[in-house]
């Protein structure tokens, strides 16, 4: 390193509220994470060039990020990037649209669609994202997938955290239409999983269910390894784009990619029976859709550099972490247990006050609607809501568990958690010595 930068760059983090306690301590963890951020640069190297790829067959052009309105017939900026998309995820088709406004409608559609009246569908990696709750009708809501004749049945994964295949297999019926399989924890504990442990219960079901469609909720996960679940067989794969695929700049939006007459049903749900993928216009989003999908790998990097890197330093304090810092990474969540409410609420302030928007807001924990406790959230971004910018929330209740992910760049995601680390220390929740 050059001393005369290292001297500059500890001054400046200690004019931004950095102690040198805290730098030398962070810089310790990076220094052994040297060899394990390298690997996560080969896998952005590969994602970029198929993301660069993938545009270059589909002729992109300036023409593709051109305004389009009314209905929309011809928008060939759309057209391509759904083709870009097939593209990355080696799919038939893809459906990538501002009207999906995001990952919980993503998913909503796609199950809508696929499904009629007496068909059930079975999530076999246990309990879904919470929003899903309401869209299955495992809470009750207007308009669920109950509400529409449409049952629900779930495969709890085993106490290890995998597929219980014995289980899958007796709980399949012939009413069974779809499979449900969740790529990140969320916001549980369990581990998220590789798209290799995906392809094993896709294939698993393919063997013994050729007809039934295996669905994957593919939001966290994208560009974190060098496949997806579409690589390994998965008949839809659903996302938002104010997560990985978005890169930042998505400014709303979702995509589901898959088999062809799957995202043609897709198609006429979101928009209408015979109208289908030919109305929708793009209303000028298609430049920030197609550099955000650009810009996506590198920055998924910096997220999963940024969630190694907290890993490391809370476990080293002797924090549980979910997963822990050795571990390969399937998502760019990372889950840090405190133990006590003081603890989250510090390490939340931290990540606001490292924010470049809102960052003189102090978050508080609130009640909010669908949660039983109250929650504290931090985001200071671009995007209302972006959780691929870096963001952290916690609901004050046992475990005391954060949940944080994102950074558009892995600089600001090591400022951010050095922050909570100086957040931590000043209140005297961790000591460093
Ligand atoms: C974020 C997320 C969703 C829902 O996406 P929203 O954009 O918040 O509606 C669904 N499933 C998983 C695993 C997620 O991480």
């Amino acid at each position: 390193m050059n001393h005369n930068i290292e001297e500059r760059l500890k001054q400046h983090y200690a004019e931004a509220g950095i102690s040198r306690k805290v730098y030398e301590f962070g810089m310790k963890i990076e220094t052994d994470l040297k060899e394990r951020f390298e690997t996560i640069d080969q896998i952005a190297e590969y994602n970029q060039l198929k993301v660069v790829h993938a545009m270059q067959k589909a002729r992109v052009n300036t023409e593709c990020f051109q305004y389009a309105s009314g209905y929309g017939y011809n928008d060939f900026g759309r057209d391509t990037l759904e083709k870009v998309y097939a593209y990355i995820f080696h799919t038939e088709d893809a459906l990538v649209r501002p009207q999906i406004t995001c990952g919980t409608h993503a998913l909503a559609l796609a199950l809508a669609a696929n499904l009629r009246p007496g068909d059930e569908m079975i999530s076999v990696a246990g309990k879904p994202y919470d929003t899903l709750e309401e869209v299955i009708g495992i809470r009750k809501s207007k308009g669920s997938l109950k509400e529409y004749g449409i049952s629900y049945r779930q495969v709890d994964l085993l106490a290890d955290g995998s597929f219980d295949f014995e289980t899958i297999e007796k709980t399949v019926r012939p009413d069974t239409k779809l499979v449900t399989i969740q790529r990140s924890k969320g916001y549980q504990t369990r581990p998220s999983f590789s798209v290799e442990q995906i392809g094993e219960v896709i294939r698993f079901m393919k063997e013994r269910f050729p007809d039934v469609i295996c669905m994957v909720d593919n939001c966290y996960g994208e560009f974190v390894e060098l496949q997806e679940p579409s690589d390994v067989g998965a008949d839809l794969v659903v996302g938002s784009l104010i997560k990985n695929p978005g890169g930042g700049l998505a400014p709303i939006g979702g995509y589901i990619a898959g088999r062809k007459d799957l995202i043609e049903n897709c198609a006429y749900r979101l928009t209408s029976p015979g109208l289908g993928k030919e109305v929708g216009a793009s209303l000028g989003v298609m430049k920030d859709f197609y550099q955000g999908l650009f810009l996506a790998p590198t920055v998924v990097k910096g997220a999963v550099k940024g969630a190694i890197f907290a890993a490391g330093i809370y476990e080293k304090l002797g924090f549980s972490v979910i997963p822990s810092m050795k571990e390969e990474r399937h998502d760019i969540i990372q889950a840090v247990e405190f133990g006590t409410a003081e603890g989250v609420i510090r390490f939340c302030q931290g990540i606001q006050a490292a924010a470049p928007v809102d960052s003189y807001v102090t978050p508080e924990p609130w009640a909010m609607p669908g949660y039983d406790s109250d929650v504290i959230m931090a985001a200071g971004a671009f995007v209302q809501g972006s959780s691929i910018e870096l963001s952290a929330d916690a609901p004050i209740k046992p475990p005391y568990a954060v949940y944080f992910q994102g950074g558009l760049t892995w600089e600001h995601a090591k400022f951010g958690i050095l922050m909570t680390l100086q957040k931590l220390t000043e209140a005297g929740v961790v000591t460093i010595e």
